[in-house]
């Protein structure tokens, strides 16, 4: 049993982007800290793994913050990330296509995507400029990084004070409504529908409005070489703080006397104690599991029972030999209305969503490209399959992905070299999260009032046990976890009146 028994010693559960974050920060302000992670491997959710030659990245799109000129870049550079990028800028988010042999094509700049979509559907004038003046809404907070001129910071600090006092209302109005909601004041139905293509139909616009202005203002860049050198890096900028990482220590409870959590148990029996314990790991499991249910209150519960998580994902990745050259480079790929609904493992798709690299060579062998296809899955149909069928169900839905592929790019079925199917059970079993969400809540009108007046990341109960992390920050994604390891090391300074310090 190791026992460090300064004032000072914090074990972290989980070297996701938050707990390897508050890891981070916490070294960089005199704690002692540990990690213990299930996983062999650094990241969480931000990961990526390797089959024949094809690198499988199950995470990064675009990473806000990619902009040396945002403030949201200070904290890249702070825990090591921002020196290790190479970061691209793609013209175009998505490309949707219909069945009527249309394409509509949503840019990333918002003076081309406005005049790309009036032009493709001129009676939707007024949904359109609505939604961009909307996203336009969101310039304001995007604030300025510390090295800009001082002129700079003050204005746009005072354009936000204005947003702020001026435009209420209608930020109200975005956060209520869905992109489901919104997609129905469209005419042409094509436009109609991509509008739920986006992101996820139910979020609310409001989110998917900042999405938009950071792509535009170039703040949303993809990292090359994807999500596992950005996790890497993290790890490294940890270590050489003077941070302890343990891998493959599953953690099964959190230890308490009266109202203190005093460590944590693994799951090979092991006891490791502490001053202070901050689970970076899936909510309901820190929650239900590590604490027995035994700590909080309502509220600390509410979302559970209330609220809706991402889902979880079925993801079919193919190692094709064409690298995909001519095919247009997107932030997210392209979305397929089929013709027919298809069955693929629980669902009936009627669109099939393909995310293709040749934006980044790095990810397949020379001259050839991956492809992959993720649709939301029920973590509940995979979880009641024995071995058998649930191998079948895997290598069915794939079978079925690439016979749809094969119709829209002749030739793809028999340039394939390698096929891996992950699902919602894959996320749970790497990374803990509940039914194999991948990104934590998400951003409903019905939540997120509530959400945005941030959840507390103390247990209620437990004087030093604390969370951070995608479940107690809705929305989720990688800078809302790592600003939420910072935000609760900030709260460990307070509360042993210490000034928060940050080390470059
Ligand atoms: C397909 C996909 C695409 C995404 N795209 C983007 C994107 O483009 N941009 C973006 O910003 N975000 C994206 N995200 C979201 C982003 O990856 C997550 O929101 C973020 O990584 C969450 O970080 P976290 O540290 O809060 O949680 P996690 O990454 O879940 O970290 C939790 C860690 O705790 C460990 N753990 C869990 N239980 C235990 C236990 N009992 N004992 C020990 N360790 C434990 C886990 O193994 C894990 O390492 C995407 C996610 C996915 C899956």
């Amino acid at each position: 049993m190791n026992h460090e028994n300064t004032s000072e010693s914090v074990i972290i559960i989980g070297a996701g982007f938050a707990g390897l974050a508050a890891g981070i920060y916490a070294q960089m302000n005199g704690y002692k800290t540990e990690i213990f992670e299930l996983h062999d491997q650094p990241g969480g959710l931000c990961t990526a793994w390797k089959r024949k030659g094809y690198t499988i990245d199950a995470c990064i799109h675009w990473l806000v913050g990619s902009s040396p000129r945002s403030a949201i870049h200070d904290m890249w550079d702070e825990v090591g990330i921002a020196r290790e990028l190479d970061i691209i800028n793609l013209e175009e988010y998505l490309r949707v296509k219909g069945t009527d042999g249309r394409t509509l094509i949503f840019y990333s700049d918002l003076d081309r995507l406005e005049q790309s979509l009036l032009a493709f559907s001129p009676r939707d004038e007024k949904p359109i400029r609505d939604f961009i003046r909307g996203v336009r809404m969101c310039f304001p907070f995007e604030q300025p990084s510390r090295n800009s001129p001082a002129r700079k910071k003050l204005s746009v600090g005072l354009r936000l004070m204005w947003t702020l006092m001026t435009k209420g209302p209608a930020m109200k109005r975005w956060l209520n409504t869905s992109a489901a909601d919104f997609s129905a004041r469209f005419k042409d139905p094509l436009l109609r529908e991509a509008f739920t293509q986006l992101w996820i139909p139910e979020f609310s616009m409001f989110f998917l409005q900042f999405t938009f202005s950071w792509l535009h203002n170039k703040n949303a860049g993809y990292p090359l070489g994807g999500s596992m050198p950005m996790s890497r890096a993290l790890e490294r900028r940890y270590l050489a703080l003077g941070g302890s990482i343990h891998y493959k220590q599953q953690v099964e409870k959190i230890l308490t006397a009266g109202n203190r959590a005093t460590g944590i148990r693994l799951t090979n029996g092991e006891e490791h104690l502490a001053d202070k314990v901050i689970s970076a790991a899936d909510g309901y499991t820190t929650l239900y599991k590590m604490l027995e249910g035994k700590f909080g209150k309502e509220e600390t519960f509410r979302p559970y029972k209330e609220w809706k998580p991402f889902s979880g994902l079925l993801v079919v990745a193919l190692g094709i030999k064409n690298p995909f050259e001519n095919e247009p480079r997107t932030v997210s790929g392209i979305v397929f209305k089929l013709n027919e609904k298809v069955r693929v493992a629980d669902a009936d798709i009627e669109w099939l969503p393909v995310h293709y690299y040749n934006h980044d060579p790095s990810m397949a062998p020379e001259g050839k490209t991956i492809l992959t296809v993720m649709l939301s899955s029920d973590y509940d149909f995979w979880k009641a399959l024995d071995a058998e069928s649930y191998k079948k169900e895997k290598a069915d839905a794939a079978q079925k992905i690439i016979e749809i592929l094969d119709l829209h790019y002749p030739g793809l079925a028999s340039q394939l070299e390698m096929v891996d199917v992950a699902t919602p059970l894959t996320f749970e079993r790497y990374t803990g999260n509940w039914k194999g969400s991948f990104e934590g809540w998400m951003l409903t009108p019905s939540n997120s009032s509530y959400a945005m007046k941030k959840m507390p990341q103390q247990i209620p109960g437990l004087n030093n046990c604390y969370m951070c992390g995608q479940w107690v920050e809705p929305g989720g994604g990688l800078p809302t976890s790592v600003l939420s390891g910072k935000r609760l090391v900030k709260i460990l300074c307070r509360s042993d009146r210490k000034k928060f310090k940050v080390t470059c």
